[in-house]
């Protein structure tokens, strides 16, 4: 028995027998052509493309019309449609590349003007887009560089009539061990009733991984002592827990097995609360939406049938690159999320670059204290273009939808009216060039400053909505670096402190008739939802991996019940104190055996 370590970029147990796959290596004539063999050139070229391009329709139309078996059965029991069209939009992302007017023109030109034979031209042309992708350092494009790849090795097979495919070296049941995976492949090996897949390569957010996550296929990436594993050696695939164990113990075998069935049925029971609102049992209607950090997600969370999304950090357009995104870039991406969720809530908080983010482009001055230094609405006030850019595309981007602006750390009202005087700058900006956007876009404040919550009174007079972010509200309250393993015991919820500042943060938004929701870590955790409630949240937003469960607890829990004894609070004295009253508050009010009654 051994035991491999990777990263868990999914949740799911998968046993079976190991499968090392090795990648068919492509070699490249670079030989020129002469003249009477161009049209020759362009003709394989057009037919190759033609032939994906049916093979992808085909792929397509068989998943609509449910024409496998075992993937229709697979569907129906993990419920997920929503995979198939994630899994969907990324084959059509590989259509998209081949379909590219810009690169049919850019081939033909290779052949025709530098005679380029064809497998050179493909080579030449995919090489410098990978190559850009690669070099943009970001990995959200690193994974781009990866569908051009795939895209280019089916069409380099195609027209080099070479046939292995990696899934007929599989069988029903196995473990694929590999470098990675082409997403081309992920839907095949799925088909072929995969049990698991573990990659030497491959991120979280790589489409492959996208793809395995969405059909519910247990998957590891970056396992580093993969040559312990041999062929037929019976793999445990721990997703969630990014182990591997190689031919474990009956025993163990048998507790995993115990477990996957725990999981499954678990889920199963889940997807039943998909269809159903987040109703408390004495009939309050809970908003549940959710958080996103990439634009990807989306996909992911459309039939949940969540309220929209509450949190979208938009971080991921500004970190690990070397330039700045513009304007257009970000305007098409909240354009393609607004317009998705159509008349759900689509809240794009602004950036919260600074502490532990900190942008390549950008060489801040060394700060001794990054978390008290220039970040969030800090940031964003003191480098305007930056933030005017972002404005800007939001605002053109609220016609498509229902769009909502939150500032990060905002902890005065000065800088608050500062930064709705800069949003309003960018309106006049449209305004004068005639661009469409919605003049009455909600403008909402993130409570996670202590001062920002002692003054939420204020902030309420002159917000729209409150979104409370907990995970730094607790931090600056209890003064504890929320990444800091070794003193995350003093990283209590609990605190007396912070329940207190989150409560006033709370009462003010009510007293002002705003909305507030919870879009911390706090907002999942189920001991303080009852809480929550009580205070007369209506609004929270989480994870999409938790949405399910967290609306199954809401719909056990009883309000009424519990808000005579909220008064209570005010006497914790200390942690315990608190404990033990959030405690009693979720024995008054929650009936575990309500789940379905109302809908
Ligand atoms: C928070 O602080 O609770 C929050 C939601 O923001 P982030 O985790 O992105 O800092
Ligand atoms: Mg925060």
């Amino acid at each position: 028995m051994y035991t491999i370590h990777g990263i868990a970029v999914s949740t799911g147990i998968g046993i079976g027998k190991a499968r090392i796959l090795k990648e068919v290596t492509l070699s490249v004539s670079k030989e020129d052509i002469n003249p009477s063999e161009i049209e020759q050139n362009i003709d394989l070229f057009n037919k190759s493309i033609q032939t994906i391009i049916s093979e992808i329709d085909e792929f397509i139309g068989a998943y609509h019309s449910r024409g496998d078996k075992k993937t229709a059965e697979k569907i129906k029991n993990q419920n997920t449609k929503k995979n198939l069209t994630e899994d969907e939009s990324i084959i059509e992302t590989h259509k998209m590349i081949l379909l590219d007017p810009e690169f049919h023109k850019e081939i033909k030109r290779y052949i025709s003007e530098e005679r380029m034979n064809l497998e050179k031209a493909l080579y030449t042309h995919f090489t410098k887009t990978i190559d850009y992708f690669n070099n943009l350092n970001n990995e959200l494009y690193a994974d781009r560089a990866v569908d051009y790849d795939d895209v280019y090795r089916r069409l380099l097979m195609r027209i080099k009539k070479i046939d292995t495919n990696l899934q007929d070296e599989i069988e029903e049941g196995d473990v694929a061990v590999l470098d990675d995976i082409p997403p081309s492949m992920v839907s095949p090996f799925h088909k072929k009733g995969i049990a698991g897949i573990a990659l030497r390569r491959g991120t979280k957010t790589s489409h492959s991984v996208i793809i395995a996550r969405a059909l519910g296929i247990p998957i590891i990436t970056g396992i580093k002592h993969s040559h312990k594993i041999h062929n037929e050696d019976v793999l445990i695939i721990d997703a969630k827990n990014g182990k591997i164990i190689g031919n474990p113990t009956t025993e163990i075998i048998v507790e995993y097995q115990i477990l996957e069935d725990q999981i499954n049925h678990e889920k199963n029971i889940l997807s039943g609360f998909k269809e159903i609102s987040a109703t408390t049992a004495d009939c309050e209607l809970i908003q549940l939406f959710t958080n996103i950090e990439l634009p990807f997600e989306i996909d992911n969370i459309l039939d949940l049938n969540t309220d929209g999304i509450g949190l979208f950090r938009t971080e991921f357009f500004y970190l690990d690159r070397k330039n700045l995104p513009e304007e257009v870039e970000q305007y098409e991406v909240y354009k393609m999320i607004a317009k998705k969720l159509g008349d759900k809530q689509f809240t794009i908080r602004t950036i919260d670059i600074g502490g532990d983010k900190v942008a390549n482009w950008f060489s801040p001055p060394k700060e001794e204290n990054p978390y008290l230094g220039c970040r969030g609405i800090r940031f964003s006030l003191k480098n305007k273009t930056i933030f005017k850019t972002q404005l800007l595309a939001i605002l053109r981007a609220s016609v498509y939808g229902k769009v909502q602006i939150m500032f990060p750390m905002i902890a005065s009202i000065e800088e608050f009216i500062e930064a709705k005087e800069v949003l309003e700058e960018c309106k006049n900006e449209l305004r004068k060039k005639n661009i469409d956007f919605n003049e009455a876009i909600p403008i909402g404040t993130m409570i996670e400053i202590p001062s920002a919550a002692i003054n939420s009174e204020i902030l309420a007079k002159h917000s729209d909505f409150f979104s409370i972010g907990t995970n730094d509200l607790l931090q600056y309250t209890v003064a504890v670096d929320r990444n800091n393993e070794t003193i995350a015991n003093y990283y209590n919820p609990y605190s007396p402190a912070f329940l207190q500042l989150m409560m006033r943060a709370i009462l003010s938004a009510k007293k002002y008739q705003k909305p507030v929701s919870i879009c911390g870590e706090l907002g999942n955790d189920h001991n303080f939802t009852a809480f929550l409630l009580c205070l007369g949240v209506r609004e929270i937003s989480v994870g999409s991996q938790h949405i399910l469960g967290l609306k199954k607890h809401i719909r056990s829990i009883n309000i009424m019940k519990g808000i005579p004894f909220l008064e209570d609070i005010q006497k914790c004295e200390t942690i315990k104190d608190t404990e033990l009253f959030i405690n009693r508050l979720n024995n008054i009010c929650i009936h575990n055996t309500r789940t379905f009654l109302v809908t």
